[in-house]
């Protein structure tokens, strides 16, 4: 079963205000086992709105509309659902009388603009509002079942509504269905190389459904399914990720959804390791990672920022020979920058990073985007030779991660 959510109101399409109540809608029809067919979000135009319900109800059979049905004259929800489903609106004496009383209990007169809440459309069923003024609508629109719903915009009644009176009305219409997710992320491969490796699988399915998102290194790979039970959903689940999960090796690192710092952070606490970081090019983005993760000082012992030749040497011990004769961005400056802060620290591991973030530097053997990351561990150094794409907040970013994947790779050794 589908569902379609129409966000109302002219504030949700200026920069300033997020449409926020079909994010949460979302996820309260997704646990009921409905999906979203699509939604969209329309300004206070009766003759927009209207052809948005139309073209709503064409592809789902769950129209929900929020927004709009406060008192002003810019409030046209309730004139164009009645418009798109060619029915009238009866004035509710009931309803008219409710937010009277409503009126007295705060002690003011109702305003006589307020009877436009009073009004229902032919059919529909109201439904109270105990934190507001603005009647919700319940609509059985036609003998397919489809259903319209009109429901307030202010989210604290949206919510306060669909609890007591949509959610298990709904609830009963759907076939009783599950939605059950895996969420796995996985480091060290382009997204559009992960996809050709794992979409031979996948694309067999339409349940699960498979996802990838990626950010700068980063990949997460979401499969959902929907069944009637969680035994059968967790099954289908299981029969393809057990088909997924070899083709992607040591580079899936989490199947809890859960990211590459934490997961470091864990490894490392678990183990009773330590770690420090000496970094040049990414200017403290591999320490800040490292201690965004709470709890993280059991592992993580500090870092070294030495961003020119001269505090590389001094701070680190790295050879001005080598720094000569190599440069700054080299494989032997990674190498003996790790070992530097590992001494200093003593720590277990030592992450180094150095590198041409751009947009300025780099030479014709080491372009814009090269990038040396060194891991330091008891027995021995190991440094990578990375070549990132993007502009400079890219390859910085890029780098970070890497340099987070390195040690966990080290780590899993
Ligand atoms: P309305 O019911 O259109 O008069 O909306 C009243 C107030 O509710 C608006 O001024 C917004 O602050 C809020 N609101 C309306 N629609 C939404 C929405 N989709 N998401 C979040 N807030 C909303
Ligand atoms: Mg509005």
């Amino acid at each position: 079963m589908f569902a379609e959510i129409i966000a109302v109101g002219s504030e949700l399409l200026t920069p300033q205000k997020i449409d926020t109540n079909s994010l949460w809608l979302t996820q309260e029809l997704n646990d009921t086992g409905i999906e979203l067919a699509a939604k969209s979000i329309v300004g206070d135009d009766r003759v927009r709105l209207s052809a948005a319900v139309q073209n709503a109800l064409g592809r789902a059979e769950i129209v929900i509309v929020t927004g709009g049905l406060g008192p002003t004259e810019d409030d046209v929800t309730r004139e164009a659902v009645a418009q798109a489903l060619g029915r009238a609106l009866r004035f509710d004496e009931k309803i008219c009388s409710a937010i009277e009383d409503r009126f007295r209990r705060f002690g003011r007169p109702m305003v006589e603009i307020n009877k436009r809440q009073a009004f229902v459309i032919d059919g529909a069923e109201a439904l109270p509002n105990d934190h507001g003024t603005a009647p919700g609508q319940w609509l059985d629109a036609d003998e397919q079942g489809r259903v319209v719903l009109l429901l307030p915009g202010p989210p604290g009644e949206l919510k306060a509504m669909w609890e007591r009176e949509c959610r298990s009305r709904l609830r009963a219409r759907v076939p009783q269905q599950i939605i059950r997710t895996l969420h796995w992320r996985v480091a060290g491969m382009p997204e559009s190389d992960l996809d050709q490796l794992i979409s031979p699988v996948y694309t067999r399915y339409t349940n699960p459904v498979t996802t990838i998102l990626a950010a700068a290194g980063d990949i997460q790979i979401h499969m959902r399914a929907r069944c009637a039970t969680a035994e059968e959903a967790d099954r289908l689940l299981k029969e393809v990720a057990d088909q997924i999960e070899p083709l992607l090796g040591d580079r899936l690192y989490s199947k809890d959804g859960r990211g590459l710092d934490e997961h470091v952070i864990d490894s490392l606490r678990r183990r009773g390791e330590t770690v420090s970081v000496a970094e040049s090019a990414t200017g403290g983005l591999v320490a800040q990672r490292l201690t965004s993760v709470p709890g993280s000082s059991a592992a993580f012992l500090g870092g070294f920022l030495t961003y020119t030749d001269a505090a590389k040497a001094s701070v680190l011990g790295v050879s001005e020979a080598v720094l000569r004769n190599y440069g700054a961005v080299s494989e032997p400056v990674a190498h003996s920058m790790a070992i530097g802060a590992r001494e200093r620290f003593g720590s277990d591991y030592a992450l180094s990073v150095t590198g041409y973030a751009g947009p300025d530097g780099g030479t014709e053997d080491t372009p814009i985007g090269t990038i040396f990351i060194g891991v330091a561990g008891t027995e021995s150094v190991e440094v990578k030779r990375f070549r990132f794409p993007g502009d400079r907040a890219r390859v910085r970013s890029f780098a970070a991660h890497a340099a987070l994947d390195l040690l966990r790779r080290r780590i899993a050794r």
